[in-house]
């Protein structure tokens, strides 16, 4: 697989991640590389800069990737991906309800968490 055939599916803060991910692509009989692992392990400070550990596949593999990828972010109960555009950029608001009980003792908002897309701007309930 020559380098310039690889596409970055992912990005990891965290290079044990990438290493993970490049297991289950691999389970999936989809080979994978992680790149920027080393530098993200000695510098953990660059990863705003660098980006983090990429996982990158070869570019017939990247759908299958991408939809592994989005079964692990809902199996491990994270944000995933935008049901709109599909955009990983996406964050978890907060649990008023949950902070309600932790703070005053009773509940007062929704205990489910909104998303919300930064890429298209698009809310959804979890
Ligand atoms: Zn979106």
């Amino acid at each position: 697989m020559a380098a310039t055939d690889l596409v970055t599916v992912e990005t990891f803060a965290n290079p044990l991640d990438a290493h993970l991910v490049e297991l289950r692509f691999a389970s999936a009989g989809i080979p994978a590389a992680v790149l920027d692992d080393h530098i993200t392990t000695l510098q953990p400070l660059w990863v705003p800069m660098i980006g983090g550990a990429r996982v990158a596949v070869a570019a017939r593999d990247v759908d299958r990737a991408k939809r592994i990828l989005d079964r692990i972010a809902e199996s491990r109960g994270a944000v995933g991906r935008c049901p709109e555009c599909r955009s990983a950029d996406c964050r978890l608001g907060i649990r008023w309800g949950v902070l309600a009980v932790l703070f005053l003792g009773f509940p007062i908002g929704p205990f489910r968490a909104r998303s919300e897309c930064r890429a298209c701007g698009h809310r959804w309930w979890r």
